[in-house]
């Protein structure tokens, strides 16, 4: 008797964007709602291997060709270089040819260490979240206090990458009035 023909499978939706959401700050600025906690350096190792294995099951059950990537959080840069490089690599793979691959960063965070991790992984667009170039504003906003310029230290591991920078305007408009 000949076997019954297995129904053939649907094909697999594609994906193009995805975003990463890393769950930790090196502080917890006063008016922030999004979901993060102040690093524990014991819970990354578990947190990118979680990460790396939701990837890997987001890869069999979907066609990933991804032309946006956004790492996001929380803050992305406060996790060790190596652990930072060993998330970024991976999601590097299911990135399409002139995908824009973004990782969101503290200026107090980026050492020289963080932003060749992030040249090394593959990361062209860096979205700085400056909110401001005052450091007292910076001191009530509860922010951890890294000085803007310090984002240039970026520059010359990166410099065919872009950067954005994030400010509250509405606090500098809440002052001007
Ligand atoms: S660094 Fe960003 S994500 Fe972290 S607590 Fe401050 S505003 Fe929120």
């Amino acid at each position: 008797m000949p076997l019954p023909h297995a129904a053939p499978l649907p094909p697999r939706r594609t994906i193009r964007s995805l975003y990463v959401h890393v769950p930790f700050c090196q502080t917890i600025c006063g008016y922030c709602d999004f979901y993060s906690q102040v690093l524990d350096r014991g819970s990354v190792t578990p947190l990118v291997d979680s990460l790396l294995r939701e990837l890997d099951l987001h890869t069999e059950q979907y066609d990933l060709q991804l032309d946006t990537i956004f790492v996001g959080g929380g803050t992305p840069t406060v996790l060790p270089p190596a652990d930072l490089l060993r998330l970024l690599s991976r999601i590097r793979e299911l990135a399409a040819p002139g995908c824009e691959f973004t990782v969101e960063a503290n200026p107090a965070t980026v050492t020289p260490q963080i932003a060749d991790a992030l040249a090394a992984g593959g990361v062209n667009r860096v979205s700085i979240g400056a909110q401001s170039f005052d450091r007292n504003e910076l001191r009530v906003l509860e922010r951890a206090c890294g000085c803007a310029r310090k984002s240039g230290s970026i520059s010359p591991r990166a410099s065919t990458h872009s950067k954005s920078a994030w400010l509250l305007c509405r606090m500098q408009q809440t002052r001007s009035t």
